[in-house]
């Protein structure tokens, strides 16, 4: 397994599967897509776990240059429909008007690529989304030279947090005016720590500001970033970050 540069093949997709994954996120339609992916050159190796969550697991993926990947693959069974579905019709860009399982998730999958985009595009700090197809996105791994991903906020407090908050809530602003969307579950979970840069990721059920929850969204997100920062030491209210935001 110290050969990293062999191409990814049907078995070495296997192994890893048996030895950190777990079978269950690797159905036979996910191998396919991997495949296909991994054909078209946008991954060389899947190389373990990063997290195991919910609805995806993100695992760590080699290029054929060397570099780290960042592979998201959500888990059909698992995934919350529901709450899709919900999402994806107030989304003027979807028209998904379907009951379909995978399709829906496939729909999720692809508005959290779309999302990343215009994010970036928007002048945020976000993992830079690559490709998706079906339930797995691939995207930059935000994390060091080495391999090891950067920590998550709630587990890593920043030196500086006054200015940590505040890059915070710039992002928040620009996704607001600019990308034109709320992140909808903003909080410490779903910011990266990487050497004081704050990296805003897990944007699948971000909305576009005219979806019909947007307002009750960003309230929200306002209320875990202050409530979040406060134990680093900082101190702000709704208003003022909302003002800020919105103002
Ligand atoms: P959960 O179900 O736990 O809320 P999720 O399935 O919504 O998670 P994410 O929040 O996008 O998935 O990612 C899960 C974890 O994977 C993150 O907390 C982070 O540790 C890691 N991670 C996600 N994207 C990246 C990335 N681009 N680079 C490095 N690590 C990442």
């Amino acid at each position: 397994d110290r050969d990293l540069r062999k191409m990814l093949s049907e078995k070495r997709i296997k192994s890893v599967e048996d030895r950190s994954v777990g079978s269950e996120i690797f159905d036979q339609q996910t191998l396919k897509t991997l495949y296909k992916m991994a054909n078209s050159g946008y991954l060389n190796i899947l190389n373990g776990a990063i997290s195991t969550g919910k609805e995806a697991n993100v695992l760590k993926g080699i290029h054929e240059d060397g570099h780290f990947l960042a592979v998201k693959i959500y888990r059909i069974n698992t995934s919350d429909f529901k709450k899709m579905q919900y999402y994806i019709q107030g989304d003027p860009r979807f028209k998904v008007r379907t009951t379909h399982k995978r399709q829906l998730v496939y729909a999720w999958v692809n508005k959290e690529y779309r999302n990343l985009k215009r994010s970036l595009e928007a002048g945020i700090v976000v993992p830079k989304p690559i490709i998706s197809q079906n339930n797995v996105l691939i995207m930059e791994f935000i994390g060091d030279d080495d391999g090891n991903p950067a920590p998550i906020l709630r587990n890593k407090a920043p030196e500086n947090p006054e200015k940590a908050f505040e890059s915070v809530v710039t992002s928040m602003k620009k996704l607001y005016h600019e990308a034109k969307l709320v992140h909808g579950d903003l909080s410490g979970f779903n910011i990266l720590n990487n050497n004081e840069e704050m990296v805003i990721i897990d944007m699948s059920q971000s909305v576009v500001v005219d979806h019909p929850i947007s307002r009750e969204l960003l309230e929200r997100d306002i209320d875990n970033i202050i409530l979040d920062f406060k134990k680093f030491g900082v101190s702000a209210s709704h208003e003022e970050v909302k003002q800020k935001i919105l103002g």
